[in-house]
């Protein structure tokens, strides 16, 4: 079976948890803080605004705390995003609002974002859809002369950049995801973001009860009474722990060959599928763009997509759609019209895509496609007797 997505791990992971476990300490501690400073270097940022959490979901769930939103707001997200997103932003009592994304890229224009807008809305929600940065820049400028915060789901982009700068620093707060599926991974994990390193503060104490994170150790120094405990918000238990933060340092040391094994494989797709009748191919990535290349898509006639993925699958090639249209899913149900969005959902199809294919499984997946195409064309043709 040819996986869409499949993490690597070797022995340094193994050599990295089993320090973890010499060490007696396997929660939050020391690891957490070396993986952050990382991670923030890595993005070009403070340490002290990132923070570490047990996943990407938790992640998004604290930015809609973190900025207090309730009740009356309103959050304007591409309805092409992972559901947990609307999730976070329902869960606060806001209202998600969805915008339509361009048909090609599936990231939302800033013309999708603009024609969004309620007098209510207080963020923008935007994600990188496979990689690629989309209008981020043109996005972030409308949103801080409306003054509207930006919130970056970069799970899709963690090596993602416009002009050398990350994505996830656009805007005012950023969440990741180490999932096993995703690029850099930890099991379960995320990263949270903030530019303004209050919030990240504040983000810090919501994870952990509503507590100062501190160990019992720690706050003995600081206290003669250490078991008080002083809780000025209503937190939760979003936290990582050592071992996975150790995964997460060695996965981001290798993640320069993780993205360029990537890249090849897309500009295999690119060469090797160019041919193939009616199939358009990702857009080509404007200039100062780079891509993480987590998905690579084609777009096909919406009434052969179903057959072609259901062919390769007979084939032991894994293919899947991401993400569903979130207007059209039950509990959101949105009276609105985004015909871009319900289009693409139609005719998009996302590709085995990770640095453990080799050349010739690329060419295999490749091949299958442009048969499993061909074969579905023909049987549609009305010369067909
Ligand atoms: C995977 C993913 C998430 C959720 O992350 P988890 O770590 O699985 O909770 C959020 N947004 C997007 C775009 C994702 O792909």
């Amino acid at each position: 079976m040819i996986n869409l997505h499949q993490p690597i791990l070797g022995t340094e992971e193994l050599d990295a948890i089993a320090e973890v476990f010499a060490s007696n300490w396997i929660g939050l501690g020391p690891r957490t803080r070396t993986f952050e400073a990382e991670f923030a270097h890595h993005l070009g940022v403070d340490p002290e605004q990132v923070v570490f959490l047990n996943s990407g979901t938790a992640a998004l769930f604290l930015t809609v705390q973190v900025l207090d939103l309730g009740p009356g707001d309103d959050v304007v997200l591409p309805s092409i995003s992972f559901v947990a997103a609307a999730n976070a932003i329902a869960s606060s009592g806001a209202r998600p609002v969805f915008c339509d994304v361009d048909p090609r890229t599936l990231n939302p224009t800033l013309d999708d974002v603009a024609r969004a807008i309620t007098p209510a809305t207080k963020a923008v929600l935007l994600l990188h859809y496979g990689g690629s940065p989309g209008e981020v820049t043109a996005i972030a400028d409308f949103c801080r002369e409306k003054g509207l915060m930006l919130i970056e789901d970069s799970a899709c982009a963690v090596a993602s950049s416009v002009h050398g700068t990350a994505c996830g620093t656009f805007g005012d707060l950023a969440t990741w995801s180490f999932d096993a599926m995703k690029i850099l991974v930890t099991g379960d994990g995320g990263m949270f973001y903030a530019a303004d390193p209050e919030l990240a503060h504040r983000a810090r104490r919501l994870a952990y009860h509503g507590l100062e994170q501190m160990s019992g150790f720690d706050s003995a120094k600081s206290s003669n009474r250490w078991w008080d405990i002083r809780v000025e918000d209503i937190g939760q238990r979003l936290i990582g722990n050592d071992m996975t933060a150790a995964l997460g340092s060695v996965q981001l040391r290798k993640l320069p060959e993780f993205i360029n094994r990537r890249r090849e494989i897309a500009t295999q797709y690119d060469r090797l599928l160019s041919d193939v009748p009616g199939v358009l191919l990702p857009p080509t990535l404007p200039d100062g763009h780079v891509s993480s290349h987590y998905f690579y898509w084609v777009q096909l006639a919406p009434e052969i997509r179903d057959q072609v993925a259901q062919q390769m699958l007979e084939r032991g090639i894994y293919t899947s759609y991401r993400y569903p249209p979130l207007h059209k899913v039950p509990i959101y149900r949105a009276d609105c019209k985004l015909p871009s969005a319900e289009h693409a959902c139609r005719r998009t199809l996302l590709l085995p895509l990770h640095p453990s294919l080799d050349d010739a499984e690329v060419r295999t997946v490749a091949d299958e496609f442009q048969k499993a195409v061909e074969h579905h064309i023909s049987q549609r043709s009305p010369l067909r007797k």
